[in-house]
């Protein structure tokens, strides 16, 4: 059985990675089941960049493991892009799910349905026991609804209504049924082909 380290903090996405799909012949650990932390400032400008910078950091502190960091955000094209690379601190420190939500809504507060198109992007970057590194990257689309539904998930789930999903948002669906359409889940599916797994 071969140790992969979760390079995250965030339990949500831990158990996300862990049990999305299987990678017959890994052992997902988190930084804390290694016993150590990892908590490095994450001020690249890109989601890939700032996986990288977790991934290294994570390594470093887990000397010959292979480690998989995920950074993702959301997309909201009426907003230019944000809240993006910022999504985790979109409301300030520290970062909090409510604030963050609540700001969605009052900068999208007046903007029509039709305008409301979004997507999560997730950028997966895996280094293997000798740091070869491999990125990968997963999006769903969807739209942002006017209110907040559901209580499954994290973040910005209860606003997010998938295109897939015929009018549910992606907090009222269960684990399995996100991983199955999300961009995390994407990420993975788009990682275990590249290397094979
Ligand atoms: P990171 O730890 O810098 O990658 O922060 C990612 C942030 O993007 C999270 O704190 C959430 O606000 C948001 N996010 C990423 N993935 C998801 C998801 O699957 N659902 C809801 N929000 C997400």
């Amino acid at each position: 059985m071969k140790t992969v380290v979760i390079a995250s903090n965030n339990a949500h996405k831990a158990q996300e990675i862990a049990h999305a799909l299987p990678f017959p012949g890994w052992e997902f650990k988190t930084l804390r089941e290694m016993g150590v932390s990892s908590d490095p400032v994450e001020d690249a400008e890109t989601f890939e960049g700032n996986a990288r910078i977790k991934a290294r950091a994570a390594q470093q502190a887990c000397p010959g493991c292979a480690v998989i960091a995920d950074d993702s955000g959301l997309e909201v094209d009426a907003l230019g892009g944000a809240p993006g690379v910022h999504s985790a601190r979109y409301a300030g420190e520290p970062s909090d799910d409510a604030r963050n939500n609540a700001k969605l809504l009052a900068e999208l507060s007046g903007v029509p349905d039709g305008q409301r198109t979004a997507r999560f992007v997730c950028t997966l970057v895996y280094c293997d026991e000798q740091g070869a590194e491999t990125v990968a990257r997963g999006t769903i689309e969807g739209r942002i609804g006017h209110e907040e539904r559901g209580a499954e998930g994290f973040g910005y789930d209860p606003l997010f209504y998938p295109d897939v999903l015929d009018g549910l948002s992606l907090a009222e669906v269960d684990a399995a049924r996100k991983n199955a359409i999300s961009h995390r889940g994407n990420a993975l599916r788009a990682l275990k082909e590249l290397i094979g797994a």
